[in-house]
């Protein structure tokens, strides 16, 4: 099995031998437009055929640099070596019982390891599901059940999933919410501390947005109300948010002191990502539910709730579960997954990922007055584009800058509440080389906007 990993074997270059797309990518496309909805869209309509270490390959055989890593889901790398030899073994054991029909050790081992890696010596349970969006669901599901309360706290720039409860826990409107309504009631919006944007500047910014934060949940919803505070610890599709230092501590007191249960939302920001298991640790944040999804197991689908045994144990048997939650391919992935950080050590990779691609940004930032901020840790990291000498959200420059590193052969990623983010999510183990002439693409992009 492990002869046929196709990862080394893939040229780590980056190749572009036809438009993009390509004539195979447009002839695919339109039989994606007779058949797949409208509403499921893509970033960069070339159809993928292999993937590997640091590149995407196309059906035209163009061969793409990739910052992007499907959402920081292949961290590990895609089809990474471990992943495909765990997956492909479970393959020929079983591929289903339905855990609440027959559990199997895999779903165990993968609630063991989640014990290990997430913060805090408390005694923790987990729970497994198919997708972010549920495992935000049912981590709501569970404060509520533990707490006997109803209300749930969110922020600006917050996102936490498509579901209908998720869409109502998440700030931007479009695409994820417009005509979906009526959204899941007894939600309440908060302020962030988003030090690029606070109109007192960034110096108080997490004082002063902590404190407003706190007003509107004492004043406004009644803390003896809230079951749950929902954050993401470095926020993903807001525009890679880095609440401002002091704002999560002061949060996660505020939760403690009030009998709320602080849930961080690590679907995107865990597992490596930004140089530490889970970002929440950058300031020693125990939260009393962590969710986990993306990057745990190597692009199958899995995700987790793992928080204080107390807490988890307050739902009654049979009151969490579903059909395929822990899938054991998912949970022989996800243990190849960790078993690759580990060995590879991919919090030290992120690291150095930061150390390569901040200074350069930063050199870029100072030549080009459209980067208003380069910001982000780890593997995680942003430029957030304005038009130059004001902070104006500029959108079009941020279109622009993505898809000329498209045509080019360089898969990055935008976002952020106003469009106007290019965001780079490197899979851990690129090479140094590529990352580099990811980058230089990137400056090749920004110089282009004239
Ligand atoms: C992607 C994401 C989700 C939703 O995960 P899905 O698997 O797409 O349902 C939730 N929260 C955060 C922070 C995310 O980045």
């Amino acid at each position: 099995m492990t002869e046929l990993s196709k990862g080394p074997a893939l040229p780590q270059e980056r190749r572009v031998v036809t438009a993009i797309p390509g004539p195979k990518s447009q002839e695919l496309a339109v039989r994606k437009q007779a058949a797949v909805a409208a509403g499921v869209g893509a970033v960069m309509p070339v159809f993928a055929a292999r993937a590997g270490g640091g590149v995407l390959e196309d059906v035209d055989g163009n061969s793409f640099i990739d910052l992007g890593s499907g959402i920081a889901v292949t961290s590990v790398g895609n089809s990474a070596e471990a992943v495909v030899r765990r997956a492909a073994a479970q393959l020929e054991l079983f591929t289903h019982t339905c855990v609440m029909v027959t559990p199997y050790e895999g779903y165990v081992e993968v609630c063991e390891e989640l014990a290990k890696l997430t913060p805090g010596d408390h005694a923790k349970r987990s729970a497994l599901f198919n997708s972010g969006a549920e495992a935000v669901e049912n981590a709501v599901k569970i404060a509520r059940s533990y707490t006997g309360r109803q209300a749930v706290v969110v922020f600006d720039h917050g996102y936490h999933g498509r579901t209908n409860l998720t869409m109502a826990l998440t700030a931007k409107n479009m695409p994820y919410k417009q005509g979906f309504g009526p959204f899941a009631p007894e939600v309440y919006r908060v302020p962030v501390a988003y030090p690029f944007r606070w109109p007192t500047g960034p110096d108080n910014c997490a004082e002063e947005a902590a404190a407003q934060a706190i007003d509107q949940i004492s004043k406004q919803v009644g803390a003896q109300n809230v079951a749950a505070i929902v954050i993401e610890p470095l926020l993903g599709e807001g525009g890679f948010i880095e609440p401002a230092k002091g704002f999560l501590p002061r949060i996660a007191e505020f939760a403690r002191d009030n009998g709320i249960v602080f849930v961080a939302d690590e679907i995107q920001s865990g597992f490596c990502r930004t140089g530490q298991w889970f970002a929440c640790e950058d300031e020693g944040i125990v939260p009393d539910l962590i969710t986990t999804a993306k990057g745990i197991a190597g692009g199958l689908p899995l995700a987790a709730v793992t928080g204080r045994a107390e807490i988890m144990d307050a739902v009654h048997s049979g009151g969490l579960g579903g059909t395929y939650g822990g899938n054991p391919v998912a949970c022989a992935a996800a243990l190849g997954a960790i078993e690759t950080m580990r060995e590879l050590d991919l919090n030290a990779k992120a690291r150095r990922i930061e150390e390569i691609m901040k200074p350069r940004l930063e050199k870029m930032a100072q030549q080009h007055g459209v980067i208003g901020e380069v910001r982000g840790r780890g593997a995680m990291i942003a430029v957030e584009l304005v038009k130059p000498g004001t902070k104006e959200p500029d959108s079009e420059a941020t279109s622009a800058v993505a898809r000329h590193c498209h045509q080019a052969g360089v898969l990055v990623l935008t976002t952020g509440t106003y469009g106007n983010v290019v965001r780079f999510l490197p899979p851990l183990v690129i090479g140094e080389d590529l990352l580099n002439e990811g980058l230089d693409v990137v400056e090749e992009a920004l110089a282009s906007l004239g």
